[in-house]
């Protein structure tokens, strides 16, 4: 089992309809090389499908160990890997 998660669903899919990320931004859209992985299913995002990238702060707040660092999504639709 699992002991990580991606990015839920809902935030996912705020971010693909176009939600500004943690700097105000909306996410940018690019073609994918195949080598970033989507941070919400978790897989290597497929060259050539549009990839969004985006500042993401994963605490939600500021804190010691909160880094503010670009990750990368799926444009399409993916499915989130959770763990229970
Ligand atoms: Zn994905």
């Amino acid at each position: 089992m699992p002991c990580f998660s991606g990015m839920s669903q809902e935030d996912t899919d705020a971010f693909r309809q176009g939600g500004v990320d943690a700097y105000g931004n909306s996410p940018e859209r690019m073609k994918s090389d195949g080598t970033t992985p989507c941070r919400c299913c978790l897989k290597l995002i497929e060259a050539g499908s549009v990839r969004l990238v985006l500042a993401y702060l994963p605490f939600g707040e500021l804190q010691r160990d909160a880094e503010t660092g670009p990750i990368f999504l799926c444009g399409n639709d993916c499915e989130a890997v959770v763990s229970s």
